[in-house]
């Protein structure tokens, strides 16, 4: 497993570099960055002249299916996207079937991905028992048996006190927890966002207070329980400016969006695209601008894809009651490198929000090119030029509202322990 990347343009922001390096893996973990390296005589050796060459992206927000419903993902087959998508880890979250809310389903998942998955994946464990609401989850259990965060993602907590007591838990014990902040009864039978689209259409709303309601008290609770708290898929100007509030007066929140938040309005839903409905909401002009500045000013510290498969029978049905989500992980990366192209952020700042921040946020020893972090290595062609289309994506599912769309962009090398999992 050892290996000499050649020529590319090194872009770690956990070191502060953006220059032409050469980047030597040995063993499976970083060996050295510098110019002119000599490659060891059994070294593969990876000419990556006009190539970036990233830490191994992290996507911290995925959910593979696995166990109980794997007719729309599972864990090889999500890897295998993720791999393709640039991504060397992700983190899966618990709403499987069963939940994983026990070191029994941790433990499956952790022993399956290491066996048969091509990149690193990472369980996040359920904040309450079955992500019912009404008992904590063993926390302590799941940490042991390999969960590296605490979520009942797929719907809030309903329940102030018990979210309280699930940050006081979680802090004792040394493990984030992530909220999917949604007020469900403003949410009540909406199937799109609330606005002029959704009036247009004859859809129910779903008002952006249903998300800006939660995000505050979630906020409030972190605050008041001074302990962590990561907000899960922000979608609206509303949460970005409680998150920012949040932040300059020193709460511990993080959080992340989603690139269809950055890419999308709720217009991409018109002609009853089930393709565009997801939770929360594709959003308007204005949420997407709000987003953007986010992502420019460190309010939001990630990107992450919340990938979420489902059957063509799921998606092919009438509008109201089609399943919501989509999958991210082969699109994420050109979505994001747009930002860059159209000067939202800079490089070093996009492979921030892509790898370094979600290792730092889940407790990762990755994420950085740093000699002797395990060599997860992601090489970017920033010019490759390809069209989506559903015959050619890893992923089981094909629930994508980017079918037939452009892109500019792609993983040339996806590199994971110093092995090459993809390869363009
Ligand atoms: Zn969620």
């Amino acid at each position: 497993m050892n290996l000499l990347i050649k020529g590319g343009r090194v872009v770690d922001p956990s070191q502060n570099i953006d220059e032409n390096l050469d980047l030597l893996v040995v063993d499976g973990r970083i060996k050295e960055l510098g110019k002119g390296l000599k490659a060891p005589a059994d070294a593969e050796v990876i000419d990556a002249a006009g190539l970036l060459v990233t830490p191994g992206l992290i996507d911290m927000h995925v959910h593979l299916r696995d166990p109980g419903l794997e007719y729309k993902e599972d864990i090889i087959t999500g890897a295998r996207a993720a791999a393709a998508g640039g991504f060397t880890s992700v983190a899966c979250m618990p709403n499987t079937k069963p939940v994983n809310d026990n070191k029994a389903i941790t433990s499956y998942i952790v022993n399956k991905a290491k066996a048969e998955a091509l990149v690193n994946v990472f369980p996040v464990g359920a904040i309450t028992q079955g992500s019912k609401g009404e008992n904590l989850a063993e926390m302590g259990e799941l940490k042991e048996a390999g969960c590296v965060a605490v979520s009942d993602d797929g719907r809030p907590v309903v329940n102030a006190e018990l979210m309280r007591r699930a940050l006081e838990y979680a802090k004792g014990m040394g493990i984030m927890v992530i909220a999917h902040s949604e007020e469900l009864a403003l949410v009540g039978e909406g199937v799109m966002n609330e606005g002029f689209t959704a009036t247009e259409l004859g859809l129910k709303g779903i008002p952006w207070a249903a998300e800006d309601v939660a995000v505050a008290r979630d906020v409030y609770l972190a605050e008041f329980t001074d302990s962590p708290l990561h907000i899960a898929h922000i979608s609206t100007k509303g949460s970005v400016r409680i998150i920012r509030d949040a932040k300059a007066r020193g709460v511990q929140v993080t959080c992340e969006t989603a690139p269809h938040y950055f890419s999308l309005t709720d217009d991409a839903v018109r002609g009853y695209e089930t393709n565009a409905k997801m939770n929360p909401p594709l959003r308007e002009a204005e949420d997407v601008a709000a987003i953007k500045t986010g992502l420019a000013d460190g309010t939001i510290d990630a990107i992450a894809t919340d990938h979420a498969p489902h059957h063509l029978d799921e998606k092919d049905v009438e509008f109201n009651v089609a399943l919501n989500g989509i999958i991210g992980l082969e699109t994420s990366l050109p979505l994001s490198l747009k930002l860059v192209e159209d000067k939202v952020l800079d490089m070093k700042t996009l492979v921030e929000k892509m790898a370094v921040k979600p290792a730092q946020i889940l407790g990762l020893d990755r994420g950085t090119l740093k000699a002797g972090a395990p060599a997860d290595v992601t090489i970017i062609d920033p010019n490759a030029e390809w069209v989506v289309e559903a015959e050619k994506l890893a992923s089981k599912s094909k629930n994508s509202p980017f079918l037939g769309h452009k892109m500019t962009g792609a993983a040339a090398y996806t590199i994971v322990g110093g092995k090459v999992v993809y390869k363009r």
